[in-house]
C-alpha cells in the first residue's frame, strides 16, 4: 500500500522551525538524523503528515564549556560525542562508541536519540547518571527538564508537541571520579539487550563519596538504581559491595522481551552488567586516586 505523502519542510533557523511546529501541532514530527524517524516511517509506524528537518539548524550543533558545565547541542552527533569527548565526559563518549555502527553514529543526535526515548537506546542512561538537563524549546519560551524527569514511558517523553530539544547540559566532575558503560548485546551494534552506566566519586581516602547507576533495556524507560547507588556511599567499594548494589540494581529491573532477548534473561543479566560496570568504574577511580598530585 502507497503511504499518504508528507509535506517536507527544512527551515533555515531555529525560530522557523518552532513556528512550523507550532503550526502544524501534532500531525508533524521533527527529523534531526533520521536514523530512527525513517526507519519508523518506513516500517509506517509513524505517519506524519509533514517532516520538519532540523538537521541544517548549525545554531543546535555546537558544544560550549564554562567551568561547572559542557552544554551540547541537540543536534550534535553521536559521533562528534564519541571522538571530543574522551577527557572531558568520558562516560557519555563511551555510551555514544557503543552506538549501532559508525554510519549511524554519524547521523545520530544527541537531541534526537533522547527525543526517541527507546527504552535500548544507549544515551539515556549516561544522561541520567550524569545528571544531565535538557533545554526544551517552543515559541512561548523555553524550560530546563532535568533527564530524570524527560523520560515518561517507551518512546514517550515530557515534550509538548511544539517543543524542541535545544541543548542538553552536563555538569563537569570536579573530584576523583570513574566512569564505566557496559553494554551486552547479542552481536556488535546491536541494541543493548541490557547497558548499564556506572559513575563512582572517591572521597581522598579512597571510600566512596557518590555513585551513581543507570539502566537502559531494562524497563520501560532507562532509569537511575536510587538504592543501589545509595548502597555504595562511604564504603569502601569492595567487591561485596560492588555485588550487592549490582543486586539490588537487578530487583529494581522491570524489563521486556523482545527480538534481542526475554525479560527473563534480561532480568537475570542486568546485575550481571551493573557489577562489570562498578568494578570498571572503580578500577579507574582508583587509578585516578593514585596518579592524583600529592600522592
Ligand atoms: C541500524 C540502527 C542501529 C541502531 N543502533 C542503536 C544502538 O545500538 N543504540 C542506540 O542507542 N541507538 C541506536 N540506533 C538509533 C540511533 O542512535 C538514532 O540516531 C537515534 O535514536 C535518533 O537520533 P536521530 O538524530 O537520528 O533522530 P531522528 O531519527 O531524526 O528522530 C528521532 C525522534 O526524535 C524526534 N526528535 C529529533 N530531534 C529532536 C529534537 N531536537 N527535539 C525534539 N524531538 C526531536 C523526532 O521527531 C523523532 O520522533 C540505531 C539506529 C539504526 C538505524
Amino acid at each position: 500500500m502507497i503511504p499518504p505523502p508528507f509535506e517536507y519542510r527544512a527551515p533555515d533557523s531555529l525560530s522557523e522551525a518552532l513556528a512550523l511546529l507550532r503550526e502544524h501541532g501534532g500531525d508533524a514530527r521533527l527529523m534531526a538524523g533520521g536514523q530512527s524517524l525513517l526507519p519508523m516511517l518506513k516500517l509506517r509506524l509513524v505517519r506524519p503528515a509533514a517532516i520538519i528537518d532540523i538537521g541544517g539548524l548549525r545554531e543546535l550543533a555546537g558544544m560550549t564549556e564554562d567551568a561547572d558545565t559542557v552544554r551540547i547541542g541537540a543536534l550534535v552527533t553521536e559521533r562528534t560525542l564519541e571522538r571530543t569527548l574522551p577527557q572531558r565526559l568520558p562516560l557519555l563518549a563511551e555510551a555514544a562508541a557503543s552506538i549501532g555502527d559508525i554510519h549511524i553514529r554519524n547521523l545520530g543526535t544527541l537531541g534526537g536519540a533522547l527525543s526517541q526515548a527507546d527504552p535500548s537506546g544507549d544515551l539515556a542512561p549516561a544522561a541520567l547518571a550524569l545528571g544531565a538537563t535538557l533545554t526544551a524549546q517552543s515559541t512561548g519560551g523555553s524550560r530546563a527538564v532535568a533527564a530524570g524527569d524527560f523520560f515518561t514511558g517507551p518512546y514517550e517523553t515530557c515534550l509538548t508537541e511544539d517543543e524542541i530539544v535545544t541543548s542538553v547540559d552536563i555538569p563537569l566532575s570536579d573530584g576523583i571520579q570513574g566512569h564505566a558503560y557496559v553494554k551486552m548485546a547479542r552481536r556488535a551494534g546491536d541494541y543493548a539487550v541490557v547497558g548499564a552506566a556506572a559513575l563512582v566519586s572517591l572521597a581522598p581516602d579512597g571510600t566512596c563519596r557518590d555513585a551513581r547507576i543507570a539502566l537502559c533495556a531494562a524497563g520501560p524507560t532507562a532509569f537511575v538504581c536510587e538504592d543501589a547507588g545509595r548502597s555504595l556511599q562511604g564504603t569502601s567499594l569492595t567487591d561485596a559491595d560492588l555485588a550487592e548494589a549490582a543486586a539490588l540494581a537487578g530487583q529494581a529491573a522491570d524489563p521486556v522481551s523482545d527480538v534481542h532477548a526475554s525479560a527473563e534473561y534480561r532480568k537475570e543479566m542486568t546485575p550481571v552488567v551493573v557489577a562489570r560496570a562498578l568494578t570498571q568504574a572503580r578500577e579507574r577511580a582508583d587509578r585516578q586516586l593514585r596518579e592524583a598530585p600529592g600522592r
